[in-house]
């Protein structure tokens, strides 16, 4: 667990399947996966999934669970975006 440089929150660092380290929040979130999905998440063995969160009623074993990437949530974002 880390501190966000922008804004101060606790992230967490996830290495992506392909290689690179990604800034997430700490807490899991319910995914439904999507081809072509316009939201991106990270599992926590670095997998990188398309889709959208899982509404409050859709929430379950048959959902993904993943982490929402840091930058869509920083209010500083746009000090760490597209390097
Ligand atoms: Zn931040």
């Amino acid at each position: 667990m880390s501190l966000c440089r922008g804004c101060g929150a606790s992230i967490e660092w996830i290495r992506t399947t392909a290689g690179r380290s990604m800034p997430v929040d700490p807490e899991p979130v319910f995914i439904v996966e999507e081809d072509g999905g316009r939201e991106r998440f990270i599992t926590d063995e670095g997998e990188v999934v398309a889709g959208r969160r899982a509404l409050p009623e859709e929430e379950g074993p048959a959902c993904a669970v993943g982490f929402v990437p840091h930058w869509k949530t920083c209010p500083a974002a746009d000090r760490f975006r597209r390097r």
